[in-house]
Parts: structure tokens; C-alpha cells; sequence
């Protein structure tokens, strides 16, 4: 078992109590490492080799277009290194590596690519501004030290969003991920050690309370990107207020997914199932309600239900498995007090809701769960259960089907499922959501925006939005033809 102290510095760093956490494996309930369980002495150790790495050294100097190399080495040791990191994953979270792994190898690595090829196109602009004697231009520079917050269900993909248009900007960076799942990103910055100079990627690990609060609070903390559940971005933007610092959250969702009668039937059971059971509800795009038209509701569910029944649940790294096992204990009793409680509300289950033990595990595992009769002003219809559990829900007319979707507090994602292309855009266009899929889920490209609308947050990763971000604007009054200025002047511009 490997004991994982905090990364300051490039270096391993002991925990200032001598205090550590014990990481869990989901598939077997075992211990199988622990990380460092952290206080305000070590994320100020942290912050503190953060700032140093940004104002002085050689990343303080470090060309953008050397930034921007830098960043691509970065993407080619990712890909080296995926499958090392995608293990350590799958042990930590019990999330499939087939649906780590890829991503690494491509798209994340690639992520490395793109925000390094943005590295040295970041551009202000000059201004016309209409005063005698003035030039104005603006500049976009970094914050400085971003703390940057993650979740449990997806460590590296939810770090690596962050870190790529934070270091491309040319800010520096402490990551504090969750204490169900911290092992990836220790390994993250431990695989990156030789290329990044000391103290430019930092991770301190440990509880929310005693290691997230002080690296939000920090005064040298100049900007906060947090991942997680509406609660905790809440808690976390209101301690963020006390010093004034700038947030991005990526919040929660309970996303829906429309389904009119024009679909194929088939291809629209195996899109809705897709859409939500295979990372076992967890991920926050989870497409979890069901809208379905009334004339097709039935023959859909059932063909969901067999698609769903079919699934294999087993160990997260078997390449066949289909569906793993929820990520900790406290989650996994979560999600069976959500299906006891949907079927105390009412709703009629009529696939799954039990836990179950593949051969070979702790059995933290739940059947995919469908509930029909489900009432739209039910905690199933509106809270986020982040596990394998549809509530369906009828409609009959599009408008309805529309103000369905958008009866909620979130507004993450969306699935619409039709043949008919006009009408996927019109309900598209209706949708109060940051994501809407079309006759696809779950899709996702690094140049393409991600983040929420209402609850579910504000701010976006991914695309050039993601680097926006990560700079602040700052605007520079040149006077070009210097003289004694009058303090006095009849008129004031402001
Ligand atoms: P939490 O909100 O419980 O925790 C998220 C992170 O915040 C963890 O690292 C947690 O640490 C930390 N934290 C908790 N309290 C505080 C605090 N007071 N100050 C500073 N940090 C704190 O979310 P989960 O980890 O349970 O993640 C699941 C949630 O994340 C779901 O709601 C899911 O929808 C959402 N999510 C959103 C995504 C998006 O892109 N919109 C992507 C992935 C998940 P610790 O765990 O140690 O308490």
C-alpha cells in the first residue's frame, strides 16, 4: 500500500498533523493507499510555492510560445503515462477504464495541445478612444495562484480541464481534489515533475472543510474554479466572497432527455440507457428523466429496461464489464435511500432498485433502477440521485414536454431524441441548459464549451472560453504627448 504525502514544489510533501486518509478500493472495500489529510499550514505551503513559481523563476519568465511547448510536452507524457494513471483511477473511484483510458490517450492529451497552441495567441486589443493625446490598449494577463477544486466521480478529466487553460494563461496552480478519489491527481502532477518547474502544479489533499476552505480563503488565492455539488460550489463561492475572488463552478444537474414519437424506437432506448447507466448515474451530464411522449412510452421503457437488464455489473477494470460499482459506501447508501424514497413518494419501479454483488467485490453496487409514475414535483423528477435510476415522466404535446425539461433548479444538459431536425432545434433553442444532445450523449470535444445554466453553475471549460477564464483584462492609458498636466482641470472624464 502506498502512502501519498501532499505535491508542493515538485516534491512530496509530509502532512503538517502527520494525518492521513485511508483511499478505499470500491470494487473490493479495501484500503489500498492513503493520501495526505491536510490542514491551513499545508495549503498555505502550497499557495505559498504557487505564488513564488509565478513571480519569479522560470515559469515567471517563461516565453508564452515556450509555455505553449511546454504545455504539448505535457499532452505526450499524459498519453505515455495514461494507462499507469487510468489504473490508479479505476482503483480509487471505481470508474471503468475503458471510459478512462481512451480519453487520456486522445482527446485530454490533445486538450494539452490546444490550450498550448493558445498559449502565445492570447491578444488585447487597442482601443479608440476618443481622448486627445491618449493611446489605450488592453492586456491579458493570468491571476496568479488558481485553486482549483474537483469531484470524486471523474479526478483527472475534471483537473485536466482546469489545469491546461490555467497554465496556458500562465497562472500557476493548486489543485485540491476530493478525499474519495485523490490518487490520479497526486500521480498527474508526479508524472508532470520533470517538465514543470517546481511549484507551478501543486495538490494538497483532504476534507473540504479543513483543506478546501483555506485554499479558497487564501489571500493569495486570486481565482477559484470548483467542481462539484451545488451545495459545496455554494458554500464555496460564499467563503470566496469574503476576499472578493472570482469563481467558476461547474455544478450539479438532473438533466433530461426528450424523446418524441418520431424515433426510431431501438435506437432511442439504446441512446437513453447509454445516456446514463454505463458510469452508473455518476457523472453530472447523467441523463436521469425521462420526458417521453404518451403514444410511445410503454414500448420504449420496455426496450430500455431490457437494454439496461442485459448489462453486465462487475469489477471496474474487466474490460467487459459494463457497469461498475458506485464510488464509496456513503454514496452507495445515498442512492438506495433515493430509490427507497421514490418509492415512498409513489413512483412505480419497474426495473432493478437492488443492490447486487459481482463475484469478486464489496458489492457496492446497484442495479440500473427505472421508475414510471413518477410525479414531476417528486425529489426523484427534481434532485440529482448521481446513481443508475430514470424517472419517466409523459407528455403529450411539445410545449410540455419543453417546460418539463426546464421545471428544475439545474440546467446542465439535455438529450433530445427525434428524427425530424427542425424540431430538435426549435426544443434545443427552448431548453435552458449549457449542453443539449441531439440524437446523441455523453459526446464531448475539447474545443467545445462546457458548464451550466441556473443552478448548475457558471463560467465554461472547454473551447477558448475556458482560457477566457483564466485572464483578467487590464487597460493601459498611454499619455503620447507628455507635458505638465493641470490637477485642476475644468471638466473631469470621470
Ligand atoms: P462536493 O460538492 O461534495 O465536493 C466537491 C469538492 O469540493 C471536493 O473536493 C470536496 O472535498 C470539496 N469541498 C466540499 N466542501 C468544501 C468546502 N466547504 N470548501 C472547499 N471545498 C469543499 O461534490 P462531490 O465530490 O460529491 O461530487 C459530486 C458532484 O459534483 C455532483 O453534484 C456532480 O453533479 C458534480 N459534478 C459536476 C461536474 C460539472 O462539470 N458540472 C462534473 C462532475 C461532477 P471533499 O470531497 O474532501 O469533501
Amino acid at each position: 500500500m502506498r502512502i501519498y504525502g501532499n505535491w508542493i514544489d515538485n516534491q512530496c510533501a509530509a502532512p503538517s498533523e502527520g494525518a492521513f486518509i485511508d483511499s478505499i478500493d470500491p470494487t473490493t472495500g479495501e484500503v489500498w493507499a492513503q493520501i495526505a489529510s491536510s490542514t491551513a499550514v499545508d495549503v498555505d505551503a502550497a499557495v505559498r510555492a504557487a505564488r513564488t513559481a509565478f513571480t519569479t523563476g522560470p515559469w515567471a519568465s517563461m516565453r508564452a510560445a515556450e509555455r505553449g511547448r511546454l504545455l504539448c510536452r505535457l499532452g505526450e507524457r499524459l498519453a505515455e503515462r495514461a494507462d499507469d494513471l487510468a489504473a490508479l483511477e479505476t482503483r480509487d473511484n471505481g470508474k471503468r477504464t475503458v471510459d478512462i483510458l481512451p480519453g487520456l490517450q486522445t482527446w485530454l492529451a490533445d486538450s494539452f495541445w490546444y490550450y498550448g497552441g493558445l498559449a502565445d495567441k492570447v491578444a488585447g486589443d487597442v482601443l479608440p478612444v476618443d481622448v486627445p493625446g491618449i493611446f489605450n490598449y488592453t492586456r491579458r494577463e493570468p491571476f496568479g495562484v488558481v485553486g482549483c477544486i474537483t469531484a470524486w466521480n471523474s479526478p483527472l478529466l475534471i483537473a485536466i480541464w482546469k489545469i491546461a487553460p490555467a497554465l496556458a494563461a500562465g497562472n500557476t496552480v493548486v489543485v485540491k481534489p476530493s478525499e474519495h478519489a485523490s490518487v490520479s491527481t497526486l500521480a498527474l502532477a508526479e508524472v508532470f515533475a520533470d517538465l514543470l518547474p517546481p511549484g507551478v502544479l501543486n495538490v494538497v489533499t483532504g476534507f473540504g472543510d479543513r483543506c478546501g476552505e483555506p485554499l479558497v480563503d487564501h489571500e493569495d488565492v486570486r481565482l477559484v474554479s470548483f467542481t462539484g455539488s451545488v451545495p459545496g460550489g455554494r458554500r464555496v463561492a460564499e467563503i470566496a466572497s469574503r476576499t472578493v475572488t472570482p469563481t467558476v463552478m461547474e455544478l450539479g444537474g438532473k438533466s433530461p432527455q426528450i424523446v418524441f414519437a418520431d424515433v426510431d424506437l431501438d435506437d432511442a432506448a439504446h441512446g437513453v440507457a447509454m445516456g446514463l447507466f454505463p458510469p452508473a448515474g455518476q457523472s453530472c451530464v447523467a441523463g436521469s428523466r425521462l420526458i417521453v411522449h404518451r403514444s410511445i412510452q410503454d414500448e420504449l421503457v420496455e426496450r430500455i429496461a431490457t437494454v439496461a437488464a442485459s448489462a453486465r455489473l462487475g469489477p471496474p477494470a474487466d474490460p467487459d464489464t459494463q457497469i461498475g460499482p458506485l464510488a464509496n459506501e456513503p454514496h452507495f447508501l445515498r442512492v438506495l435511500e433515493s430509490i427507497a424514497r421514490a418509492e415512498r413518494e409513489g413512483a412505480r419501479r419497474v426495473l432493478g432498485g437492488n443492490p447486487v454483488t459481482p463475484e469478486g467485490t464489496c458489492g457496492w453496487f446497484v442495479e440500473p433502477t427505472i421508475f414510471v409514475d413518477v410525479d414531476s414535483a417528486s425529489d426523484l423528477f427534481r434532485e440529482e440521485v448521481f446513481g443508475p435510476v430514470l424517472a419517466v415522466v409523459p407528455f403529450d404535446e411539445e410545449d410540455e414536454a419543453i417546460a418539463l425539461a426546464n421545471d428544475t433548479s439545474y440546467g446542465l444538459a439535455a438529450g433530445v431524441w427525434t428524427d425530424d431536425q427542425l424540431k430538435a432545434m426549435r426544443v434545443a433553442d427552448a431548453i435552458e441548459a449549457g449542453t443539449v444532445y441531439v440524437n446523441n450523449y455523453f459526446t464531448s470535444a475539447i474545443q467545445s464549451p462546457v458548464g451550466g445554466y441556473k443552478q448548475s453553475g457558471y463560467g465554461r471549460e472547454n473551447g477558448t472560453a475556458a482560457l477566457e477564464a483564466f485572464l483578467q483584462t487590464k487597460s493601459v492609458w498611454l499619455n503620447t504627448a507628455p507635458g505638465i498636466a493641470n490637477p485642476f482641470p475644468r471638466e473631469h472624464n470621470r
